[in-house]
Formats: C-alpha cells, sequence, structure tokens
C-alpha cells in the first residue's frame, strides 16, 4: 500500500463510504434552467438578529423567484458557542416573518428533504470521507504542532512582517512520514488535519461576485485546518462539502467571508467540485452623527428581530420593508403598482447594495403604515388582537368585549381610494382609538385655543339642537356650516381670511370644537364616522362634558 493510503487508513479507519458513494446518494437536483439553490446556514448561538433575516429573505427571495430551494442547514460544529433551543428559535424566527423552509431543518430536531443530514454535526462521516480521499491523494496531513509552536511561528512571522499562518517552511508536519504519524496517534499525540495547499504566492484567483462585481485575489497558500482536534470540520471545509453535496447553485452570504473566497475555491478544486456562484451581501448600516455604522446587535434594539414582533410591525409590512432595504428600485415599484402583490416585483441579486443598505427606522414606520391602510378592518382587527393578547392585555380584553365596536372603529376612513395612515405598528393602537373608549380616556381636552370659552359653548349647545345620528355624511358637513353661518361664522377658511373682521372665526374653529367636545383632540380621522361609531347618546354625553368643563 503506498504511504498516502496506509496514512488515510491509520486516520479514518471506519470510514468505508466514498465520496462517490455521496455523490450517487445526493444526485444534481431536477430543477428548470436557472432556478437558484441557495441556503440560510446560522449557527444555533441564540436569536435571530436583523442581518441574519435580512440574509435569509434575500435568499428565500431569490430562491422563490426562479423556483428554486431555499434550504436552511445548522453550522452547529461549535458546540460551546451553542444556546439550548437555538434551532428552535431560528426556526421560528423565520416563520414568524414568513419565510417558509423549503427543505433543511424544520424544528429542532426535524429535518426534510433528500440531501441531509441538515445538521453539520450529523455529517462527520461524510466530512471524513471527504477528508480521507485528500489524505490518499497526498492533498491533507495530519498536524500535530501544540498551541505553543504556532504561537512561536506567529511570532516569528510578526518580527519578519511576513504572511502570518502554517504554510511553506511554517508547516512543519507537512511531509511527515506514516511511521512517525503513527507512533505519535499511538502515543495519544493530539492534531489536527491540514491542507497541504496546492497554491503559490505568485498565482492570484478571480472569481465574480453578483453583488461586489469582479474581484482578484492572491491565491491561497496556507495549510488550513480542515478537521480540528475533535474530528469536527472547519467553517471552510464543511462550506465546501455541504453546499457542494446540498447542490447548492448560489452562496449567499455576509460579506466579512469574501477574504476566504480563495480558500474556498481551491477546497472545491482539490475536491473536485464545479464552483458556485459567490453572492456577499454588505452589512445593514445605521447613520449616526452624519457617519455611518453596522446595525450593533449591543446598540440598536431593532437589531434584534424580537423588536419587531414586540412592537408590532405586522409581518407583511416587515416583508415590504426588508425588499426596500434588498433593492433600492423597489420604493419606486411600490409606487407605481400601489395594489400590486409584492410577488409580482423582479427581485434582483444584482441590485442589492454594494456599500450597504441603510436601515431607517422612519423609513420603517412610513412603509408599515403604507402597508396597514391597506388591510381590512377584519384584517386589522385579527391582527391587533393577536399581537396585544401578548403585549396588552388591557387593549385586547377592550377588543375582544366588543368585537363590533372595535371593527367599526377601524373601518373609519378604509377601504377607500385614499386611506388614512395613522398606524405604523400595533402599539400605536392604543392611542389611536382611546378616545372611543371610558377605559382608555380621561375625558382630557385639548380645545382650539382662538376661541373663548363662551363662544365654545354656545357651538356646543347649539349643535346639540341639530345633531342627529341620521344624517348622511353628505349632509353632516353642510349642517355644520349652515349652523357655523347662523353664529356669525364664516363659511370657509378662505373667505375668513379676506375679511377677519366681519366673522367671530371660520366653520373649521366649529368643527374644532365639536371634535375636541368628542374626543379631546384638535386633529382625528373623518369626524362624521367618529360621531356615528360613538353613537348618538354618547356624543351628546360628552358634548355635556365638555360644556361642564368650558364652564369651569
Ligand atoms: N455559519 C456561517 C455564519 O453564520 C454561515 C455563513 C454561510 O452562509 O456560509 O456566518
Amino acid at each position: 500500500m503506498d504511504s498516502n493510503k496506509q496514512m488515510a487508513e491509520l486516520l479514518f479507519p471506519d470510514i468505508t463510504k466514498t465520496p462517490e458513494d455521496y455523490e450517487e446518494l445526493y444526485p444534481a437536483r431536477n430543477l428548470s434552467e436557472g432556478a437558484i439553490v441557495t441556503r440560510f446556514a446560522p449557527s444555533p448561538t441564540g436569536f435571530l438578529h436583523f442581518g441574519g433575516l435580512f440574509a435569509a429573505f434575500v435568499e428565500k427571495t431569490a430562491a422563490k423567484t426562479t423556483d428554486g430551494i431555499f434550504y436552511l442547514r445548522i453550522e452547529d460544529t461549535d458546540k460551546k458557542r451553542e444556546v439550548e433551543n437555538g434551532v428552535e428559535l431560528i426556526v421560528k424566527g423565520l416563520n414568524d416573518f414568513g419565510i417558509d423552509i423549503d427543505e433543511g431543518m424544520i424544528s429542532q430536531t426535524e429535518e426534510k428533504g433528500d440531501y441531509g443530514p441538515y445538521m453539520q454535526s450529523q455529517r462527520t462521516s461524510i466530512y471524513h470521507s471527504f477528508v480521507k480521499r485528500l489524505v490518499e491523494q497526498g492533498l491533507a496531513y495530519p498536524c500535530f504542532m501544540t498551541e505553543d509552536e504556532l504561537a512561536k511561528i506567529r511570532e516569528e512571522q510578526e518580527a519578519a512582517k511576513v504572511l502570518p499562518g502554517v504554510y511553506g517552511e511554517f508547516a512543519k508536519y507537512r511531509d511527515i512520514s506514516f511511521e512517525e504519524a503513527e507512533k505519535r496517534i499511538k502515543n495519544g499525540d493530539e492534531y489536527v488535519v491540514r491542507l497541504k495547499s496546492p497554491g503559490s504566492a505568485d498565482n492570484r484567483v478571480k472569481f465574480t461576485d453578483l453583488i461586489k462585481g469582479d474581484i482578484e485575489m492572491p491565491e491561497n497558500i496556507l495549510d488550513v485546518v480542515l478537521l480540528k482536534k475533535d474530528g469536527t470540520p472547519t467553517y471552510h471545509f464543511a462550506h465546501a462539502v455541504d453546499d457542494h453535496l446540498m447542490r447548492t447553485t448560489h452562496v449567499i452570504r455576509g460579506d466579512e467571508w469574501i477574504s476566504s473566497v480563495p480558500i474556498h475555491l481551491q477546497l472545491f478544486k482539490v475536491c473536485g467540485f464545479k464552483p458556485l456562484k459567490y453572492v456577499h451581501i454588505s452589512p445593514i448600516m445605521k447613520e449616526e452623527n452624519g457617519g455611518k455604522r453596522k446595525l450593533s446587535k449591543r446598540k440598536d434594539p431593532e437589531a434584534a428581530v424580537s423588536y419587531y414582533g414586540e412592537e408590532g410591525y405586522p409581518k407583511g409590512a416587515v416583508w415590504e420593508y426588508l425588499m426596500t432595504l434588498a433593492n433600492s428600485n423597489y420604493e419606486d415599484w411600490r409606487l407605481a403598482n400601489k395594489d400590486s402583490d409584492i410577488e409580482d416585483f423582479k427581485f434582483s441579486l444584482k441590485k442589492m447594495s454594494k456599500a450597504g443598505a441603510l436601515f431607517d427606522i422612519v423609513k420603517l414606520a412610513d412603509v408599515s403604515k403604507n402597508y396597514i391602510s391597506k388591510l381590512s378592518a377584519e384584517e386589522v382587527y385579527e391582527m391587533v388582537t393577536d399581537w396585544a393578547q401578548e403585549n396588552n392585555e388591557r387593549l385586547y380584553k377592550l377588543l375582544v368585549d366588543d368585537e363590533e365596536y372595535a371593527k367599526s372603529i377601524f373601518a373609519i376612513e378604509r377601504g377607500n381610494a385614499k386611506p388614512r395612515k395613522d398606524i405604523a405598528s400595533w402599539s400605536d393602537v392604543q392611542n389611536y382609538v382611546s378616545y372611543f373608549y371610558s377605559e382608555l380616556w380621561n375625558g382630557e381636552r385639548s380645545f382650539p385655543e382662538n376661541l373663548s370659552n363662551e363662544d365654545m359653548i354656545e357651538i356646543l349647545e347649539n349643535y346639540k339642537q341639530i345633531y342627529t345620528e341620521d344624517t348622511s355624511s353628505e349632509d353632516w358637513f353642510p349642517a355644520v356650516r349652515d349652523m357655523a353661518v347662523s353664529l356669525g361664522y364664516a363659511k370657509a377658511p378662505k373667505e375668513y381670511k379676506k375679511n377677519p373682521d366681519e366673522f367671530r372665526g371660520h366653520v373649521g374653529d366649529v368643527a374644532g370644537v365639536i371634535r375636541a367636545a368628542a374626543t379631546g383632540r384638535l386633529n382625528t380621522p373623518d369626524l362624521y364616522e367618529i360621531l356615528q361609531v360613538l353613537g348618538y347618546d354618547e356624543v351628546i354625553k360628552r358634548f355635556d362634558e365638555a360644556i361642564d368643563k368650558l364652564r369651569g
């Protein structure tokens, strides 16, 4: 037996399956031309963050718009960083935002699809099979360097100002003999398995990133670790094996990996895999003090995806916002296609920002207001109730106690061509509806400041006489206007402005008094609709309360 083969048997005596067996087990996918197969590949280290959600959104959208596959792979090779139920948290995070998993992990322990296992910790024998082959080919070797030895070469390299790492003359075990390896292993010495890099410092590699464009970097010359001391693979090696065998077409991931692409291309080459397309997403940025910085898990509450659920941004609105971050032309498309389904938008990976999209909470609120304004009263009711059940008990109780009443509030100025855009998230709803509920409104009122209390009392006394619940929306305002004119107010603001001395004010002031008396506010949605929802008795009661207050 040649010594490489002997070495391979020494390191992996129990591995009997070959790379060819795996090639057969995971055949090419039968998808249409242009279909993107991609994945979200987080480590199960805790809650999903906005950057992760954004990446998953982009991956899902790329797959969905090409009739491809989006799968969830769990990169759990670092057991120290893992949290309990880490996979569950990720799956739930994706589900909460409507990112459906086509394949891969679907709960802490379950998976679906033919290309698994989708959890790296369950793929050890697959990695070992491929490393065994590399050892047989003389392209990988056991390295017994100790931490001290590694630290020492690092120091030497720093002093000599040369590339740090294990390569060339620094790769002490590159040519280790079978006999020495056998002796050390028998002795119980610890080792990693390294690539015997075929790279040369004089060569450069070129590749095209779908977002960043053409990139050229020095070829990899490092004998990178493939398997760690405990036999688990490094990120680099697992990426090559998994994305190859899972038949990924596009590796869409954070751009912190871009500098590792030369390693990855080399690994694909030595393993005989066809290279994939790379798509490196720039991090989400935030403006601060005139400059830009990365959205930070530590500083920004909106970096945790739990924030969106707690604030009550509907998932459809977050989805819209993610699309505005992903493709800057989406906003214009949305303006031109107000009622179209988001799925009709032609998403493009190439149109993603090279520099990193800017997170803007005001924009998120605008997108969400717009989204919510298009929902029906029933939809708003269902979503707010769901949210309130977990986040606002008092509101929840009021909403379920009288469903019809709540729906009639949400129906105000909704379903027409220009719906109001007052609600950005469900946490705005309590304030939005407060004056409809005695439990939420203490009767405090802001009255218009340009009229005296006597004037206001007079207006309310008069209006009480003519107010009926049966007036139609067309007749309602003319009735207010006629009353205003009879009391000496101008019938329109324009008329008042022309001759202010001739009038006590204008019809807007009069309506303002009615509004303040009925709702406590100077600004509200359509007053006629509000009065209708409140009902005659309640309206008259509120006018009387207001008159009492104004009398002091
Ligand atoms: N586990 C890696 C990370 O979370 C995955 C990167 C990739 O998508 O390949 O950064």
